[in-house]
């Protein structure tokens, strides 16, 4: 048994520096490829999921889907809903035993969105859950959510300010980062990072990471975003694996052989995200306790 909660993974990375990968899977294959990765480097993981693939698989079938495979690795292993501004969601991921849930209420002013979280964050509290907030919206639409216009950023004071009145677990500032492929270099705003922990000593949370440098890992987990999220990486091996192996065999009608080849691209982003973060050999950190 192996199931945490979020604290219990990202409390010790936070304190030593370390990033977790929060890896987006799309269903049971990507799933079993992320924690063998995770088994493999010894490393605490998250697994996230948008809400489009909970509504393409339901809640309950896929929280019962990670219960089962979850409880048979000996990783710590939280499961995260990544940004959902629906509330009705937020409410019946919750209930069905996520360990943590992105109310993502950028699209809303800073004040309701203030309200909104706090709300969310409430009921969360009911279930042992912890919350992740966003005042900004990460640019680059992801699974239907999102926005291709660069959104409003506001001082990191107006983050602090929310982040104090919500009691959120952890929080997603804009750094310029995007989600997607990036088109040019990011421009990205470090010293956000380091600001916001300065003022609100809370872990951080990476979005858009997919296409940074290791450099650029590094340099924003030691500044504190203790929970990186990738999830077009695992999009493009799983999709482009896929393609692969089908233009290899054109005339083979294999599903065991087919997918084997995928499960082991998208294990191989896992293993390469997690052992750039630092998290390999972190599974048993002394903080981290069974929920
Ligand atoms: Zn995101």
């Amino acid at each position: 048994m192996t199931i945490v909660s979020l604290r219990a993974i990202m409390d010790p990375a936070f304190d030593e520096r370390y990033g977790v990968a929060a890896i987006n899977i799309v269903d049971d294959l990507s799933l079993d490829a992320v924690l063998e990765a995770a088994v493999e480097l010894d490393s605490p993981v998250i697994i996230q999921t948008s809400l489009k693939t909970v509504k393409a698989i339901g809640a309950v079938v896929l929280e019962k889907m990670f219960r089962a495979r979850a409880d048979e690795v000996a990783v710590p292993v939280a499961m995260h809903l990544d940004h959902c501004p629906d509330r009705e969601w937020i409410s019946i991921c919750l209930a069905a035993g996520w360990s943590s849930v992105l109310f993502d209420g950028s699209h809303l002013d800073v004040a309701e969105n203030t309200v909104q979280t706090a709300e969310v964050v409430a009921e969360a509290r009911g279930y042992g859950a912890d919350v992740e907030g966003e005042i900004e919206t990460v640019l680059g639409v992801e699974d239907g959510i999102g926005s291709d216009v660069a959104a409003e950023v506001h001082p990191v004071e107006v983050s602090a300010q929310f982040i104090s009145s919500t009691g959120v677990y952890c929080f997603a500032p804009a750094i310029g980062t995007a989600h997607g492929l990036y088109k040019g270099a990011p421009d990205l705003k470090p010293e956000r990072v380091t600001e916001l922990v300065e003022l609100h000593p809370i872990p951080m949370v990476l979005h858009g990471g997919t296409g940074l440098s290791e450099a650029q890992f590094t340099d924003l987990i030691a500044r504190g975003c203790a929970k990186v999220n990738i999830s077009t990486a695992l999009k493009i091996a799983f999709v482009d694996s896929h393609r692969e192996y089908l233009e290899a065999n054109p005339s083979k009608h294999d599903p065991p052989s087919m997918l084997g080849h995928v499960r082991s691209a998208v294990k191989q982003v896992a293993l390469h995200h997690i052992g750039m973060f630092g998290s390999a050999g972190r599974a048993h950190a002394p903080t981290a306790t069974t929920g």
